[in-house]
């Protein structure tokens, strides 16, 4: 099943006229005030918005019940409290929500919503489709179009939040308990948007998801792990996939500019690591590929001393792929060799596979703007060249 069946075309975004509305979501406390003080207010009016927008998930002033209604009426005309746009919504058998949220743009992006017993985990965004191409990643096969804004990831928790009716329930009885950056996009490629959305999810008087309950996961930016750690404190997962430079640079090319030796040096230096922390190795296990009892020996070597746990990953298959999923018993011999060496090792379950939801088949439409402009611009060219040529002759 394809992920959307619209292919979108989007002409040129024009910027917001000076005097649009400006969106309050993905500003952070501090801009909040700033923005309210232009209005001759207190700063405690900032507090008050930022409660009723991130502890109460209210979309409009009107219901702002502390706020004299003069002044709800002043912010209304200055302010938006922004929300993507469902473009479609999936329900897989398992449970496991897809949307795939549209942007004020036109671009798009899929979140995942995957409930077990013990927690809820959302799965977010962080660029609309991704410049790695890992070979066997869906989202790997659709060009980089932009980054997201700090909004729109936040905007994508916010959504998640009101589909899942989490912003009547107590804290401890949440449908979201936990976030994971492994959507699509490389967190750490878009790291200054992503820091600043996860400033807002963890703020204490808002969404208030702890960074021990958030995981972001990355391909290997190296020089931008330590400040993920520095400044966010956040679980950190990293796909490694591979125990060799060799296989590691086919399947993972971002590992030519990070080869596995400087990977696993910012590994062990990673802020916060201690036994109680661990890094989390995310393997994709295919078929013939890297799924050889060798290769779990060589993988243990190769993480010794670094406090960390295994999440072997059975490859989901999407439209096209060149690998097969390696077998169970493939999976469990190497599991066991994992684990004996005094690693956890589980197994990450697919969830929403039928709904194309599980790790690495998110895809949206969005084209980048700039190829299908160049295209144009060639088609012109070209036509003009034949009308020239037609006149000549
Ligand atoms: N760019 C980041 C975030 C993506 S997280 C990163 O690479 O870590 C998504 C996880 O799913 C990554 O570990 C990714 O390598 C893995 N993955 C990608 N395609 C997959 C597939 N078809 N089957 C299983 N896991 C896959």
């Amino acid at each position: 099943m394809s992920v959307s069946s619209h292919v979108a075309v989007f002409t040129a975004h024009k910027p917001a006229p000076a005097d649009a509305p400006r969106d309050l979501v993905g500003l952070s406390r501090e801009e909040m005030a700033a923005a309210i003080a232009e209005l001759g207010e207190p700063a405690f009016r900032a507090r008050q918005l930022w409660r009723w927008i991130y502890g109460r998930g209210a979309t409009d002033f009107a219901v702002m019940s502390d706020i004299a209604k003069p002044l709800r009426q002043r912010l209304a005309e200055r302010f938006t409290i922004g929300r993507p746009a469902v473009a479609a919504a999936q329900a897989s058998d398992d449970g496991t929500q897809k949307w795939l949220l549209r942007f004020a743009d036109g671009h798009e992006v899929e979140a995942v919503h995957i409930p077990e017993d013990d927690r809820g985990t959302l799965c977010v965004s962080s660029q609309v489709g991704c410049t790695l191409t890992c070979r066997f990643c869906h989202t790997g096969t659709q060009r980089l179009v932009r980054n997201l804004q700090a909004a729109e990831i936040v905007g994508q928790v916010m959504h998640a939040r009101g589909a899942l009716d989490d912003w009547q329930r107590p804290e401890g009885d949440r449908r979201i308990s936990n976030i994971v950056l492994m959507g699509m996009g490389e967190p750490l490629y878009n790291f200054d948007n992503v820091a600043r959305a996860l400033k807002i999810v963890m703020d204490h008087e808002g969404i208030s998801i702890s960074r021990r309950r958030i995981t972001l996961s990355t391909a290997g930016v190296v020089p931008m792990m330590q400040r993920c750690g520095a400044e966010l404190g956040v679980n950190l997962a990293v796909s490694l996939h591979a125990v060799t430079d060799e296989l590691r640079d086919e399947l993972v090319p971002l590992n030519r500019k990070y080869p596995i030796a400087d990977l696993m040096a910012a590994c062990r230096s990673y802020p916060g690591l201690n036994n109680a922390r661990r890094i989390t190795f995310e393997y994709v296990m295919l078929k013939g590929v890297n799924d050889t009892p060798a290769d779990a020996r060589a993988l243990v070597r190769l993480i010794r001393g670094i406090p960390a746990k295994i999440n072997l990953i059975p490859f989901n298959p999407w439209p096209g792929s060149a690998y097969d999923c390696a077998t169970p018993e493939a999976i469990e011999r190497f599991s066991r060799i994992v684990m004996d060496a005094g690693y956890a090792s589980p197994v990450r379950a697919p969830r929403g596979r039928d709904i194309l939801a599980a790790c690495g088949q998110l895809k949206s439409e969005s084209r980048r703007e700039g190829s299908a402009a160049l295209a144009a611009r060639r088609i012109a060219r070209e036509t003009a060249r034949q009308a020239a040529r037609a006149a000549a002759g």
